[in-house]
């Protein structure tokens, strides 16, 4: 049978849910367990595919099109395997499936209130992924923090399913908070106290307390936590800061929370966990042997959880090339043709950041601009690559007013333009071209060698392409597009071969990059960076030779 293990969170947000979920999962794994992860997230939009990123961080897709929280993106991460809409759930999700029975009729002239009909529908979610015995154990986090009033229903379907699942069949982690008052030099667990109260005032009593601290947790300080917030001793579990979140599943292996979960739920400890692979990423993620710096060009650099995926695929990449990549934020609102040579004058590699709309634009322009004339390795991702297009055609082809349709609609050249099938869209949410869909590489282009092979699937969420009007005069200039959707005909990659690395990838790349398999595309610019790095130092070391008197 499936058992649950469900993660809630107290105090305050930003604990790291996710982080801990995850964890837990790939320890699980590692014992030789099948485990997945799912977020339920209580606001009322349907998917967050319609939310600002400054709102939730960025938006996650996954192979079958979902736009889904950024947790999902650490699951993928962490577990190497794939999520799907299934694993992400919102209340308006919940409440649009309600409704729509309802006008059908299905409730039968009954009164539908939250309880029983929006916790049974939470309930049949949070069971559906157990329903063919595929996972030992389904892990459930539940977005928020416990006392808000969007949470209610979520606790209270977790406490029925609690009782209706049984004893050691469902178990609830909670996380929470003891923050250390420097003035008093001491650890604090009032506020884990009032927290766990407050949840067994809605009929939970957790049974595992994960304590996120700055100072470890002396043994007294732990007794104490077990006693008032009654689980057992071994049960609290501490959560130092950690220097990666990818060292918080040998922290959590250490503080034994597999091991406590396993046996709240009856289950045998299997093996020790195998995290061979893992530990070898974080020898070379903590011990590189060199540095380089990437140019993160886009519009919400000032929020880190915005371009998550693509941080993450940059950390492992990274510890491939034995590498450290330090990420410099650009703000490409604040670039100009003046000011870009000072601005990116000493970095290694760019990378042009997916987005939307006009803000910003002209400066990811300049940036690419740079970067091809610079001969700097260059990486666009999906609008990346569309003003990669635009850039070309403006400078190299000299279509002065080239555009995206997206960005000015009375363009003359609109060498991006709006898919045919999308012209007759009006509902924003969830209608881009989304999820993964196959593309063909043609041999001997810097993507085939990356990748090792021809042909490969990329996840993709974006209304406009390449058109393909414009493919020969492109062509004909030296910008190819080497990677294509046969059945559509849709460029998928563009590169230049003139230049050491110029790849722009209409697809994300970012979203399959994970610690076990890290992208090939993202592996090869770092490399690329690295060399780069090199040439410029070894030619420093030439002039300054040729300086000296002889
Ligand atoms: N705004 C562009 C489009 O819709 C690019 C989207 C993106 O970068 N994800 O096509």
């Amino acid at each position: 049978m499936t058992k649950y293990i469900f993660v809630t969170g107290g105090v305050t947000s930003s604990l790291g849910k996710g982080i801990i979920a995850a964890s837990l999962a790939k320890l699980l794994q590692a014992r030789g367990y099948t485990a997945t992860i799912q977020k339920f997230d209580p606001y009322i939009n349907v998917d967050p595919g319609t939310l600002n990123p400054y709102e939730h961080g960025e938006c996650y897709v996954t192979e079958d099109g979902a736009e889904t929280d950024l947790d999902l993106g650490h699951y993928e991460r962490f577990l190497n395997t794939y999520t799907s809409q299934a694993n992400n759930v919102t209340t308006g999700r919940i409440y649009q499936y309600v409704i729509n029975k309802e006008r059908e009729g299905a409730y039968l002239g009954r009164t539908v209130q939250v309880i029983p009909h929006i916790t049974d529908e939470i309930k049949r979610r949070m069971t559906l992924l157990g329903k063919d015995k595929k996972f030992n154990f389904v892990i459930t986090e539940l977005g928020g923090t416990v006392g808000d009033i969007e949470s209610l229903p979520y606790i209270e379907a977790v406490r029925q399913l609690k009782w209706d699942l049984g004893e050691k069949n469902a178990i609830v982690v909670h996380l929470t908070l003891i923050p250390y008052l420097k003035a008093a030099k001491e650890l604090k667990t009032k506020p884990t106290q009032h927290s766990v109260k407050m949840m067994s005032e809605n009929g939970i009593n957790p049974d595992i307390l994960v304590c996120r601290t700055e100072e470890p947790l002396y043994k007294d300080l732990k007794r104490k936590i077990a006693q008032f917030c009654n689980v057992t001793e071994e049960a609290v579990i501490e959560a130092m800061d950690a220097d990666s979140i990818y060292s918080v599943p040998l922290e959590m292996m250490r503080e034994k929370l597999d091991v406590t979960c396993l046996q709240k739920l009856g289950m045998p400890l299997g093996n020790e966990p195998q995290l061979l692979r893992w530990k070898e990423f974080l020898n070379k993620l903590r011990y590189p042997k060199s540095k380089i710096t990437v140019g993160l060009i886009g519009k919400y650099v000032e929020l880190q959880d915005a371009y998550k995926s693509i941080l993450e695929a940059l950390i492992h990449s990274g510890a491939v090339n034995e590498c450290k990549v330090e990420v410099r934020n650009i703000h490409s609102e604040y670039l100009t043709p003046q000011n870009v040579v000072e601005k990116l004058h000493n970095i290694d590699a760019i990378l042009v950041a997916p987005g939307f709309g006009n803000r910003g634009i002209e400066g990811k322009i300049d940036a690419i601009r740079y970067a091809r004339e610079q001969k700097i390795p260059f990486f666009g991702i999906c609008l990346g690559m569309q003003m990669a297009c635009v850039e070309f055609a403006r400078n190299v082809l000299g279509h002065k007013d080239a555009h995206s349709t997206e960005m000015d609609s009375n363009t003359t050249n609109p060498v991006i333009s709006m898919m045919e099938d999308q012209k007759k869209i009006v509902n924003m949410g969830g209608t881009m071209r989304l999820g993964a869909y196959d593309c063909e590489l043609e041999a001997g282009s810097l993507s085939a060698s990356a990748y090792g092979m021809t042909h490969i699937s990329e996840r993709h969420r974006h209304r406009f392409e390449f058109n393909n009007e414009y493919l020969e005069q492109f062509k004909e200039k030296g910008m190819l597009p080497i990677g294509k959707n046969l059945e559509t005909g849709l460029v998928e990659i563009m590169e230049i071969k003139s230049h050491p690395f110029y790849v722009a990838t209409q697809f994300h790349p970012e979203y399959k990059s994970t610690v076990e398999n890290p992208h090939p595309l993202f592996v090869s610019f770092v490399k690329a960076a690295k060399e780069a790095q090199e040439a410029k130092k070894e030619a420093i070391i030439e002039t300054e030779f040729e300086k000296m008197p002889k």
